[in-house]
């Protein structure tokens, strides 16, 4: 396994639009096991494939206390939502802002997992919540968009400047 390095707001790269993937076989599983490796050594609760230049639709997650419970999410499609929530959210490539997001408390997914076999599962709160941002960085899409354009211009500057110090 591998740890493979994220790509960080505001890097163009993460507008990006992933395509399905047609066939789940080694490389992809090879994919899904670099990327929950990256995510728990981040450490982070979800990583969607753009965020690591790969412009496929895959996700992991894992949202639980222990980090045993990893979930593969491949083309993934919410076929249902209901509900509004609103909670903080964070994102590996945005390092250390988290900010209040209005999303579908309950959803329904389907994809396929790990093993190629496909999955159907209806979930809510921080799992479903979780999903949506993975699912938006697979259409290029961002938790920052959701906040307004001063937010987001202060983000950024922030982002960069934190970069020009590190470099
Ligand atoms: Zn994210």
């Amino acid at each position: 396994m591998a740890i493979l390095s994220i790509l960080h707001y505001p890097d163009p790269r993460l507008r990006g639009k992933s395509l399905p993937i047609p066939r789940v076989d080694d490389a992809i599983c090879k994919l899904v096991d670099d990327m929950l490796e990256t995510m728990y050594q981040a450490p982070g609760i979800g990583l969607a494939a753009p965020q690591v230049n790969v412009f496929k639709r895959l996700i992991v997650i894992d949202i639980s206390e222990n980090r045993q419970t990893p979930l593969c999410l491949i083309n993934p499609e919410i076929i249902r939502k209901d509900g509004i929530e609103t909670m903080e959210e964070g994102c590996l490539s945005v390092p250390g802002i988290f900010e209040p997001v209005e999303r579908a408390q309950r959803i329904r997914v389907k994809a396929l997992g790990r093993d190629g076999k496909p999955l159907d599962m209806e979930v809510d709160d921080v799992m479903a919540v979780c999903i949506q941002h993975e699912i938006d960085h697979l259409e290029g899409k961002l938790f920052v968009d959701y906040l307004s354009e001063m937010k987001r211009q202060r983000i950024r500057k922030k982002l960069e400047k934190q970069r020009r110090q590190t470099l």
